[in-house]
């Protein structure tokens, strides 16, 4: 670690202690803030562990869903979200006005929401899901039909895994669609003995060449596995360094050097210490919205528990 890194971080530690804040930190975070994180992890990790800390604030060092869905579960505690422009272009491709439009649609469809989505969206949904527990939420719901939104390659993916009639919303990601079918094939003649393993965000061209298709932190546990001495890793490149840092002896090859999601990347430890000193930017979702979102986010989270 640099000097001037060292320095941040003791007084992150220090403003920490004095805030009873927590440090929750998503896997595509910057290298630096991964490591002064309380807990690290994937939207599911992190949701579960905001609903269960007793730290009157949460600094969510992700994007502002994210920041969401901890205001949502713990409405007397303070989320800040470092960097408030820090968004997720996903989650910007659907709104509540239009969900409630084509939900007039399919009348009889629930809707099932991937917690990459503003509040307003969750409040018109049945059940959130993660990118973790999608096959299962899907499986869990007694409806031929689903309305699957907003990541129509998360939903095809379900499609592949489950007997229901999936409607998609024409949402992705725009990282993830950097990855390429084409790079993985090279990658492949290249390093035979390597497991493939993408993320669900990625399109069916890539996941159909894939030896496993997991969320970030199924990934972080696969990679520990004995067998896997090298890893082809198709999601944002952020997790490169979680993997690194906890296999030392092990190989991991990004499939795109582009898998990069500016937004993620907009948080620095300098943003920490602001938010932390001046106890902004808030997030906070009103109660009205709050109550209703809340209903879909638990939902999810019992799915969660009862597997
Ligand atoms: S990686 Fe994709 S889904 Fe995740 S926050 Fe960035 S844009 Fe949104």
């Amino acid at each position: 670690m640099e000097n001037r890194d060292a320095v941040l971080v003791e007084k992150i530690s220090a403003l920490k202690g004095r805030r009873n804040a927590v440090l929750l930190v998503h896997n595509y975070q910057l290298g630096e803030v991964q490591d002064i994180a309380d807990f690290i992890g994937d939207s599911l990790d992190l949701s579960q562990r905001a609903a269960e800390t007793d730290a009157d604030v949460i600094v969510f060092c992700g994007v502002h869903f994210m920041a969401e869905t901890a205001s949502i579960l713990c409405p007397d505690k303070v989320i800040l979200l470092p960097d408030i422009n820090a968004g997720c272009p996903m989650a910007n491709m659907i709104t509540a006005e239009r969900l409630r439009a084509k939900k007039k649609e399919h009348p009889q469809a629930p809707v099932v929401c991937y917690i990459n989505s503003p509040a307003e969206v969750k409040a018109e949904s049945d059940v959130c899901c993660t990118s973790a527990s999608a096959v299962r939420v899907v499986e869990s719901l007694d409806a031929r039909e689903i309305l699957f939104v907003p990541d129509q390659y998360l939903g095809h993916y379900v499609s592949t895994k489950t007997d229901k009639k999936m409607v998609f919303w024409p949402g992705f990601c725009p990282t993830h669609v950097r990855i390429k079918p084409e790079r993985i094939k090279e990658l492949k003649k290249e390093y035979p003995q390597a497991k493939v393993v993408v993320h669900p965000e990625c399109t069916p061209e890539v996941i159909a060449l894939a030896d496993e298709v997991l969320s970030t932190s199924g990934m972080c546990k696969y990679a520990q596995r004995n067998e896997v001495r090298a890893m082809v890793v198709g999601t944002e490149i952020g997790i490169v360094h979680r993997l690194k840092k906890e296999n030392p002896d092990k190989k991991f090859i990004p499939i795109s050097e582009q898998a990069i999601c500016p937004d993620m990347k907009s948080i620095t430890l300098d943003k920490v210490i602001s938010s932390l000193e001046e106890l902004k930017p808030e997030v906070k979702v009103p109660e009205q919205i709050r109550l209703r979102a809340k209903a879909a986010v638990d939902k999810m989270l019992e799915i969660g528990r009862e597997s």
